[in-house]
Order: C-alpha cells, then structure tokens, then sequence
C-alpha cells in the first residue's frame, strides 16, 4: 500500500513538472515563445537565457524555460529573434510638467508667450495620454518625486487606468526656497524655514499615503548648512516615523554628504559638482541609499532653452507631437518676447555635454556598490516623458556602465525607488508580467531598448 502511495506521489510530481507533454503542466493566457530572456539581475553569461518561453497568467508570470509547453487557451506572441527585458522603471519624473519650454517660469519666464496655468491645465488634460506615451516608451512604473497635492490623484487615476505605468509618488517638495511662479494655489514647492514647518508639511502629506517625502535642499553660499540641515532630518524623522522614505535633491558635494546624514534614502541626482569623495561613499552605504545619476536633465535646460534640442529618433516616434513641435518655437517668438536669459543663451550657445564629474561619480558610486537607478527628470524643460529614457540610459554607458548594468539599474534597482522590488523588475515565476520585447539585441547597444515590438503591463499587451 505504501509503496503504491508512493508511486501515485511520483507519477503526480511527474505530471507537474514534466516539460513537455500533451497536457501543459501551467495553464496561461498569454504565452511569449522562443525569445531571448534578459535577466538584468544576473552577472555575465547568466544574464542571457534562450530560445525561452514565458506563460502569464492573469497578471503574473507562471513559467519561465526553454521546454515549456504552450496551453492551447493561451494567446502566443511569437518571439523568436527577439529580446525580452523586464518593463523599464523611470525613477524620477514630474508629471506637472511636460518638457516644453514654457513648463518651468521660475527659470525661464515665457508667461508673456504662454500662460503657466494654460501650461498646467493642458499637463492634466493630457495625463492619459502621457501615460500610454510611458508605455509606448517600454516604461511600465515610474517615480514622481514631487509636484502638487494633484500628484496623488496622478496616482490614483494610474492606478484605476489599464493604459498606464504604475506610478509612485511625493506630494509638495518640502523647499529652503520659494518658487512663487510655480503657484496656481496647489504650489509643487512649499518654502519651509523651520525644522517645525518641515514636520508640518510632511504631516499635511501623510493622509494621502505618498510613497516618498520629497525634500529640495538648495543650498548657496552664505546658507547655514547645519541649519539647513536640521531641517531635512526634521521632515526625515517625520516621514520615517511614518515608514515613508525621504528623496532629496542634493547636488553638490557638501549638500549630499549632508542630505545622507539627514536621513535621505533616495539621492534623486548626481553629485555634479565635485568627485564624490570615501566619506559620501560611506554615508550612502550606510544608508543603503539609492542614487539616481539623471545626467540628461543636466543639460536639457541649456539645449532647449539656447534652441539647440533636436528630437532623438526615438523621441520623434514616441513623443508628445505638440510639444514636440512647440521646442521649435524659439525659431518663431519674437526677441522681445524672449526671457533675458534665454536671449543670452541663444546669442552664446552653451556646452551640452554632461559635466565630466557627473560620469566619473556614476562609475565611482556604481563601483562602490552603492544602488544606482535609472531616472530622467522627465518633465523638466528639454526632457520629454517617455522617450528620454533612451537619452539617460546611452549617457550610462558613455559613463562607463555596461548595457547591462544599465538595465539593471533601470529595471531591478528601479524596483526599489517604486518599493516594488518583489514585485517587478525580473523575468521569473510570480513576478509581476511587466514585459517589453525588443526587435534588437539592447545587450549589443542600449539605444536597442527603444526598438519596441510590444509591451506587456500588469499581463496583459498594450494596444
Ligand atoms: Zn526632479
């Protein structure tokens, strides 16, 4: 009896396991066939698995292999010579700008070509399809580091939306300065001078459940940085009391370094003004902070706004075809129109490569073991959503990351800034189905990411 048991045992796990067969041993609706699997995760030859099959079933992956039977119910994407890499991940964008020139008044004041709120009322009327651009761009979640309290409706309508990104969010930037052009009465800025004024704020923010406390730690010269920095760990303590994780922006040296002893989780720049130096490399990893190097917004002002932005290929396939056309409009506003500063630089256009240092601090930090991930800065002037993507991730490998560091850095490590590192950002069973398949190798050349077939979100293929 009990040896028979035993066989009826054997011949179930038989059954469950076998990998070929008449009956699928996983039922599925959806079944990716014969593709190159990218698994970023994964170091070297490991990283690439082929010939591979992918069953989804409901929203999830079921299977990952090569001998992997397709159940008949099961819609096929046929994808032999293609790639398939996990959905990329933007760690840092705003969706209440849109990229123009006319997004940001505070730098460059257009208000007499464009009025800020028809700007902002056209950025909200716009959402859904700024979402599906995400899509169409290969990105399925993004990170909105902060805007106004209209951000956690972003949230909200991504979430009840089949044809967006899952998105995180940071309401209000908890700010050292005013930016009173930004104003339309939900400001995305909120000067606070006190450590007691950042504790408020972040309490203001805590019923809507933000997924970050976003500080803008702007420090010039004559500042008190301790008092500065007194004020950071205030809204730290704050957010942390609540199991909320604090994103700052900190762009030099000092204000890093001081950002990290604050309490920042998130450095959401480079440190662009100087090499990082062994103490920030010992802060960040005692913090087990994340580091995202948005290297293109660091000179998409400049090239916009001194007429020199030329669209990428993948942006003119991709973009938002109005503002793709409004970053002309530089060629047709007159000059009296035109900002002073803008005039100025249009008379002496400025350098756009990325400052040295920020490249050398990405491979110091990357090398260093601290986690790096993939963020534009989209909505900034000059930087599109969607498509810049392909601009931030070739930038990478200029800086001396491989592609598939890149990917990493862009897919796993993204996971993390989104808190969804169980969730999405690797090709394997129970993961979350969040799928791009690529036409193109992205292991041979990373602009190959923007080569898309087809995108797969939360299981199911985006039209
Ligand atoms: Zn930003």
């Amino acid at each position: 009896m009990r040896i028979l048991l035993a066989a009826v045992v054997l011949a179930a796990l038989a059954a469950g396991c076998a990998p070929t067969g008449p009956a699928p041993a996983v039922d599925a609706d959806l079944a990716i066939v014969g593709a190159t699997v990218i698994h970023p995760e994964r170091d070297g030859a490991a990283a690439v698995e082929r010939e591979v099959t992918i069953l989804v079933r409901g929203n999830r992956i079921v299977a990952v292999g090569s001998a992997i039977a397709v159940p008949a119910a099961a819609s096929v994407i046929e994808a032999r010579g293609k790639w398939v890499i996990p959905g990329l991940v933007d760690a840092h964008v705003h969706f209440f700008q849109s990229g123009n020139l006319y997004t940001r008044p505070d730098a460059a004041d257009f208000s007499a070509v464009v009025r800020y709120a028809d700007e902002v009322a056209r950025n909200k009327a716009r959402l859904p399809v700024t979402f599906r651009t995400w899509l169409a761009s290969g990105v399925t979640s993004v990170a909105d580091v902060g805007g106004p309290f209209w951000n956690f409706t972003v949230r909200e309508a991504a979430a009840m939306s089949a044809a967006a990104p899952r998105v995180a969010v940071a309401g209000p930037l908890i700010s050292m300065v005013d930016r009173a052009k930004l104003d339309l009465g939900d400001p995305p800025i909120i000067k606070t001078a006190s450590p007691a004024a950042a504790r408020a704020l972040v309490r203001r923010q805590l019923p809507y459940k933000p997924d970050f406390i976003k500080v803008w730690f702007i420090h010039r010269t004559g500042d008190d940085l301790a008092a500065q920095e007194a004020i950071v760990k205030a809204a730290g303590d704050e957010a942390h009391a609540a199991g909320i994780r604090l994103a700052v922006h900190a762009t030099e040296l000092v204000v890093a370094k001081s950002a990290l002893r604050a309490g920042a989780d998130i450095l959401v720049h480079s440190v662009v003004d100087a090499p990082v130096d062994d103490e920030f490399i010992a802060l960040a990893l005692r913090r087990n902070a994340i580091y995202v190097p948005t290297i293109f917004v660091m000179s998409s002002y400049a090239m916009a706004l001194s007429n020199q932005w030329k669209p990428t290929e993948a942006e003119q396939r991709l973009a938002d075809p109005e503002i793709l056309a409004a970053m002309g409009d530089l060629d047709r506003i007159p000059r009296d129109k035109l900002p002073a500063r803008v005039a100025q630089l249009m008379d002496k256009p400025p350098a756009l490569a990325p400052a040295p240092a920020i490249l050398r601090n990405l491979r110091r930090v990357w090398d260093a073991g601290i986690t790096v991930a993939m963020g534009t800065d989209a909505g900034n002037i000059g930087a599109l959503h969607g498509p810049s993507v392909f601009r931030e991730m070739e930038l990478m490998v200029q800086a001396g990351l491989t592609p598939l560091q890149v990917l990493r850095s862009a897919t796993v490590n993204g996971a993390k800034v989104m808190g969804l590192e169980r969730e999405v950002g690797r090709i394997a069973a129970g993961q979350l189905a969040d799928l791009v398949v690529l036409d193109a190798d992205p292991l041979a050349d990373i602009v190959n990411a923007s080569r898309i077939h087809r995108v797969i979100k939360d299981g199911r293929p985006v039209p």
